[in-house]
Protein backbone atom coordinates (compact mmCIF):
# COMPACT_ATOMS: atom_id res chain seq x y z
CA UNK A 1 0.00 0.00 0.00
CA UNK A 2 1.49 3.72 -0.98
CA UNK A 3 2.13 5.75 2.03
CA UNK A 4 0.02 8.29 0.88
CA UNK A 5 -2.91 5.36 0.84
CA UNK A 6 -2.03 5.30 4.60
CA UNK A 7 -4.96 6.70 7.12
CA UNK A 8 -3.48 6.48 10.27
CA UNK A 9 -4.84 7.66 13.93
CA UNK A 10 -2.83 8.46 16.80
CA UNK A 11 -4.57 8.61 20.24
CA UNK A 12 -3.18 11.21 21.80
CA UNK A 13 -1.52 12.55 19.52
CA UNK A 14 -0.86 16.21 20.63
CA UNK A 15 2.13 15.63 23.23
CA UNK A 16 4.88 13.78 24.11
CA UNK A 17 5.21 10.31 22.21
CA UNK A 18 1.91 10.21 20.60
CA UNK A 19 3.09 13.79 18.80
CA UNK A 20 6.70 12.65 17.54
CA UNK A 21 4.59 9.91 16.14
CA UNK A 22 2.30 11.88 14.22
CA UNK A 23 5.18 13.94 12.95
CA UNK A 24 7.36 11.50 11.86
CA UNK A 25 4.27 9.38 10.19
CA UNK A 26 3.41 12.46 8.51
CA UNK A 27 7.14 13.17 6.96
CA UNK A 28 6.46 9.60 5.69
CA UNK A 29 3.49 10.07 3.63
CA UNK A 30 0.53 8.84 5.98
CA UNK A 31 -2.38 10.72 6.22
CA UNK A 32 -2.74 11.36 9.90
CA UNK A 33 -5.48 11.89 12.43
CA UNK A 34 -4.10 13.89 15.74
CA UNK A 35 -6.34 12.60 18.55
CA UNK A 36 -6.35 14.50 21.85
CA UNK A 37 -8.37 14.73 24.88
CA UNK A 38 -8.02 18.86 26.42
CA UNK A 39 -4.95 20.39 24.79
CA UNK A 40 -6.47 21.71 21.49
CA UNK A 41 -3.02 24.45 21.30
CA UNK A 42 -0.83 21.07 21.35
CA UNK A 43 -2.84 19.21 18.96
CA UNK A 44 -3.06 22.87 16.65
CA UNK A 45 0.43 22.73 16.76
CA UNK A 46 1.30 19.36 15.66
CA UNK A 47 -1.68 19.78 12.79
CA UNK A 48 0.47 23.15 11.85
CA UNK A 49 3.90 21.88 11.79
CA UNK A 50 2.82 18.70 9.43
CA UNK A 51 0.77 21.13 6.81
CA UNK A 52 4.27 23.28 7.18
CA UNK A 53 5.68 20.37 5.80
CA UNK A 54 3.27 19.56 3.12
CA UNK A 55 1.32 16.54 4.77
CA UNK A 56 -2.22 15.95 5.76
CA UNK A 57 -3.81 16.11 9.19
CA UNK A 58 -6.79 16.18 11.15
CA UNK A 59 -6.86 17.12 15.10
CA UNK A 60 -9.58 14.65 16.48
CA UNK A 61 -10.64 15.77 20.27
CA UNK A 62 -11.77 12.99 21.97
CA UNK A 63 -11.80 11.07 25.32
CA UNK A 64 -10.75 7.57 24.50
CA UNK A 65 -11.71 6.59 27.78
CA UNK A 66 -15.21 6.75 26.82
CA UNK A 67 -16.84 4.68 24.59
CA UNK A 68 -19.23 7.22 23.11
CA UNK A 69 -16.37 9.40 22.21
CA UNK A 70 -14.15 6.86 20.80
CA UNK A 71 -17.29 5.88 18.43
CA UNK A 72 -17.39 9.82 17.40
CA UNK A 73 -13.85 10.00 16.95
CA UNK A 74 -13.52 6.80 14.18
CA UNK A 75 -16.73 8.24 12.82
CA UNK A 76 -15.47 11.47 12.34
CA UNK A 77 -12.36 10.29 10.65
CA UNK A 78 -14.69 8.29 8.37
CA UNK A 79 -16.36 10.99 7.05
CA UNK A 80 -13.54 13.77 6.51
CA UNK A 81 -10.38 11.44 6.19
CA UNK A 82 -11.21 8.00 4.76
CA UNK A 83 -11.55 4.39 5.49
CA UNK A 84 -8.44 3.85 8.45
CA UNK A 85 -5.71 1.40 7.75
CA UNK A 86 -3.73 2.14 10.63
CA UNK A 87 -3.72 3.04 14.28
CA UNK A 88 -1.19 3.56 17.54
CA UNK A 89 -3.02 3.30 20.71
CA UNK A 90 -0.86 5.33 22.40
CA UNK A 91 -3.15 7.57 24.47
CA UNK A 92 -2.38 6.80 28.43
CA UNK A 93 -1.61 7.78 31.96
CA UNK A 94 -0.24 7.11 35.47
CA UNK A 95 -2.79 8.44 37.64
CA UNK A 96 -0.93 10.37 40.52
CA UNK A 97 2.52 8.11 41.70
CA UNK A 98 2.04 6.25 45.24
CA UNK A 99 1.67 2.75 47.02
CA UNK A 100 -1.16 0.50 46.33
CA UNK A 101 -2.25 0.85 50.52
CA UNK A 102 -3.12 4.58 49.57
CA UNK A 103 -4.39 4.64 45.96
CA UNK A 104 -8.04 5.42 45.56
CA UNK A 105 -10.80 3.73 43.14
CA UNK A 106 -10.83 6.84 40.97
CA UNK A 107 -7.43 6.79 40.31
CA UNK A 108 -7.89 2.68 39.39
CA UNK A 109 -10.49 3.57 37.47
CA UNK A 110 -9.27 6.56 35.29
CA UNK A 111 -5.88 4.31 35.08
CA UNK A 112 -7.67 1.27 33.66
CA UNK A 113 -10.24 3.08 31.24
CA UNK A 114 -8.31 4.67 29.34
CA UNK A 115 -4.97 2.20 29.14
CA UNK A 116 -6.95 -0.97 28.90
CA UNK A 117 -10.72 -0.67 27.99
CA UNK A 118 -9.95 2.44 26.14
CA UNK A 119 -7.38 0.79 23.80
CA UNK A 120 -9.47 -2.51 23.46
CA UNK A 121 -12.01 0.09 22.14
CA UNK A 122 -9.98 1.52 19.24
CA UNK A 123 -8.92 -1.86 18.81
CA UNK A 124 -11.80 -2.83 17.84
CA UNK A 125 -13.14 0.18 16.20
CA UNK A 126 -9.83 -0.09 13.85
CA UNK A 127 -10.46 -4.02 13.52
CA UNK A 128 -13.76 -3.21 11.96
CA UNK A 129 -11.93 -0.89 9.52
CA UNK A 130 -8.98 -2.38 8.58
CA UNK A 131 -9.83 -5.81 8.47
CA UNK A 132 -9.93 -8.10 5.36
CA UNK A 133 -13.05 -9.59 6.47
CA UNK A 134 -14.94 -6.35 7.32
CA UNK A 135 -14.10 -5.20 3.61
CA UNK A 136 -11.08 -3.27 5.00
CA UNK A 137 -7.58 -3.07 2.91
CA UNK A 138 -5.69 -4.71 5.70
CA UNK A 139 -2.94 -2.80 7.85
CA UNK A 140 -1.23 -2.42 11.63
CA UNK A 141 -2.08 -1.55 14.66
CA UNK A 142 0.81 -1.01 17.67
CA UNK A 143 0.12 -0.45 20.75
CA UNK A 144 1.84 1.55 23.69
CA UNK A 145 2.87 -0.88 26.41
CA UNK A 146 5.59 0.11 28.95
CA UNK A 147 8.79 -1.57 30.34
CA UNK A 148 6.54 -0.82 33.44
CA UNK A 149 4.67 -4.02 32.78
CA UNK A 150 7.54 -6.36 33.44
CA UNK A 151 9.16 -4.34 36.36
CA UNK A 152 6.09 -3.98 38.52
CA UNK A 153 6.54 -0.01 39.45
CA UNK A 154 6.96 -0.83 42.99
CA UNK A 155 6.19 2.66 45.26
CA UNK A 156 5.20 4.62 42.27
CA UNK A 157 2.04 3.07 40.20
CA UNK A 158 1.67 -0.58 40.16
CA UNK A 159 -2.03 -0.42 38.75
CA UNK A 160 -0.32 1.34 35.06
CA UNK A 161 2.00 -1.28 34.93
CA UNK A 162 -0.80 -3.89 35.67
CA UNK A 163 -2.72 -2.07 32.76
CA UNK A 164 0.33 -2.06 30.44
CA UNK A 165 0.49 -5.83 30.97
CA UNK A 166 -3.09 -6.01 30.00
CA UNK A 167 -1.99 -4.65 26.69
CA UNK A 168 0.77 -6.54 25.92
CA UNK A 169 -1.87 -9.69 26.44
CA UNK A 170 -3.66 -7.67 23.87
CA UNK A 171 -1.34 -7.26 21.20
CA UNK A 172 -0.67 -11.03 21.28
CA UNK A 173 -4.51 -12.29 21.85
CA UNK A 174 -5.68 -9.68 18.77
CA UNK A 175 -2.17 -10.23 16.61
CA UNK A 176 -3.01 -14.17 16.79
CA UNK A 177 -7.01 -13.27 15.91
CA UNK A 178 -6.41 -11.07 13.22
CA UNK A 179 -3.66 -12.11 11.56
CA UNK A 180 -5.52 -14.02 8.64
CA UNK A 181 -7.38 -10.74 8.54
CA UNK A 182 -4.31 -8.63 6.86
CA UNK A 183 -3.76 -6.97 10.75
CA UNK A 184 -0.27 -7.30 12.25
CA UNK A 185 -0.69 -5.99 15.81
CA UNK A 186 2.69 -5.24 17.91
CA UNK A 187 3.39 -3.15 20.98
CA UNK A 188 6.21 -1.04 21.99
CA UNK A 189 7.58 -1.02 25.50
CA UNK A 190 9.66 2.60 26.12
CA UNK A 191 11.52 2.79 29.56
CA UNK A 192 12.63 6.28 30.19
CA UNK A 193 11.12 8.79 27.74
CA UNK A 194 11.50 12.61 28.50
CA UNK A 195 7.75 13.62 28.04
CA UNK A 196 4.94 15.61 30.65
CA UNK A 197 3.83 12.18 32.10
CA UNK A 198 6.61 12.11 34.33
CA UNK A 199 5.40 15.29 36.15
CA UNK A 200 2.12 14.50 35.94
CA UNK A 201 2.33 11.65 37.71
CA UNK A 202 3.30 13.71 40.30
CA UNK A 203 7.10 12.79 40.31
CA UNK A 204 9.07 15.95 39.20
CA UNK A 205 13.04 14.99 38.77
CA UNK A 206 12.26 11.61 38.43
CA UNK A 207 14.07 10.95 34.76
CA UNK A 208 16.93 12.82 36.28
CA UNK A 209 16.88 10.43 39.47
CA UNK A 210 16.55 7.49 37.33
CA UNK A 211 18.63 7.95 34.00
CA UNK A 212 22.05 7.22 35.97
CA UNK A 213 20.37 3.76 36.35
CA UNK A 214 19.89 2.89 32.86
CA UNK A 215 22.18 0.91 30.90
CA UNK A 216 22.80 3.28 28.40
CA UNK A 217 22.77 6.24 31.04
CA UNK A 218 20.13 8.23 30.01
CA UNK A 219 16.03 9.10 29.11
CA UNK A 220 15.16 8.85 25.33
CA UNK A 221 13.40 11.38 23.42
CA UNK A 222 9.92 11.15 22.21
CA UNK A 223 11.04 10.90 18.11
CA UNK A 224 13.39 7.75 19.37
CA UNK A 225 10.35 5.55 20.34
CA UNK A 226 8.47 6.81 16.83
CA UNK A 227 11.10 5.32 15.22
CA UNK A 228 10.13 2.04 16.41
CA UNK A 229 6.81 2.64 16.07
CA UNK A 230 6.76 3.84 12.13
CA UNK A 231 9.08 0.83 11.99
CA UNK A 232 6.66 -1.56 13.21
CA UNK A 233 3.49 0.18 11.57
CA UNK A 234 5.91 -0.28 7.90
CA UNK A 235 5.85 -3.29 5.39
CA UNK A 236 9.43 -3.28 7.48
CA UNK A 237 8.17 -5.16 9.90
CA UNK A 238 6.03 -7.15 7.21
CA UNK A 239 6.66 -10.67 9.15
CA UNK A 240 6.56 -8.94 12.68
CA UNK A 241 3.00 -9.69 14.50
CA UNK A 242 2.84 -10.20 18.22
CA UNK A 243 5.76 -8.76 19.30
CA UNK A 244 6.44 -6.48 22.50
CA UNK A 245 9.53 -4.08 21.53
CA UNK A 246 11.19 -2.83 24.53
CA UNK A 247 13.06 0.66 23.64
CA UNK A 248 13.87 1.24 27.02
CA UNK A 249 17.64 1.39 27.11
CA UNK A 250 18.90 -1.51 28.31
CA UNK A 251 16.45 -1.07 31.61
P1 LIG B 1 2.19 12.47 27.60
O1 LIG B 1 3.36 13.21 27.09
O2 LIG B 1 1.73 12.64 29.00
O3 LIG B 1 0.97 12.76 26.58
C1 LIG B 1 -0.25 12.16 26.84
C2 LIG B 1 -1.09 12.26 25.59
O4 LIG B 1 -2.28 11.48 25.80
C3 LIG B 1 -1.54 13.68 25.30
O5 LIG B 1 -1.60 13.84 23.90
C4 LIG B 1 -2.93 13.73 25.93
O6 LIG B 1 -3.83 14.64 25.30
C5 LIG B 1 -3.41 12.32 25.64
N1 LIG B 1 -4.48 11.89 26.54
C6 LIG B 1 -4.47 11.83 27.90
N2 LIG B 1 -5.67 11.38 28.34
C7 LIG B 1 -6.43 11.17 27.23
C8 LIG B 1 -7.76 10.74 27.02
N3 LIG B 1 -8.56 10.40 28.05
N4 LIG B 1 -8.22 10.68 25.75
C9 LIG B 1 -7.43 11.03 24.70
N5 LIG B 1 -6.17 11.43 24.82
C10 LIG B 1 -5.68 11.51 26.09
O7 LIG B 1 2.37 10.87 27.38
P2 LIG B 1 3.65 10.05 26.85
O8 LIG B 1 4.67 10.03 27.91
O9 LIG B 1 3.99 10.47 25.48
O10 LIG B 1 3.03 8.57 26.80
C11 LIG B 1 2.42 8.04 25.65
C12 LIG B 1 2.23 6.56 25.86
O11 LIG B 1 3.50 5.94 26.09
C13 LIG B 1 1.36 6.21 27.06
O12 LIG B 1 0.55 5.09 26.77
C14 LIG B 1 2.37 5.86 28.13
O13 LIG B 1 1.85 5.00 29.10
C15 LIG B 1 3.45 5.21 27.30
N6 LIG B 1 4.78 5.23 27.95
C16 LIG B 1 5.41 6.40 28.23
C17 LIG B 1 6.64 6.38 28.87
C18 LIG B 1 7.40 7.62 29.22
O14 LIG B 1 8.43 7.53 29.93
N7 LIG B 1 6.99 8.80 28.80
C19 LIG B 1 7.21 5.14 29.21
C20 LIG B 1 6.53 3.99 28.91
C21 LIG B 1 5.32 4.03 28.28
P3 LIG B 1 -3.91 16.22 25.76
O15 LIG B 1 -2.65 16.85 25.17
O16 LIG B 1 -5.16 16.72 25.12
O17 LIG B 1 -3.91 16.24 27.25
Amino acid sequence: MPASDRILLVTGGSRGIGAATCRLAARQGYVVAVNYHRNIAAASAVVADIQREGGRALAVQGDVAREDEIVRVFATIDEQLGRLTHLVNNAGITGLAGRIDGVDSATLRSVLDLNVYGAFLCAREAVRRISTKHGGRGGAIVNLSSAAATLGSPGEFVWYAASKAAVDAMTLGLAREAAAEGIRVNAVAPGLIDTDIHDDAGIPGRLARLAPSVPLARAATPEEVAETILFLLSEAASYVTGAVLRVAGGR
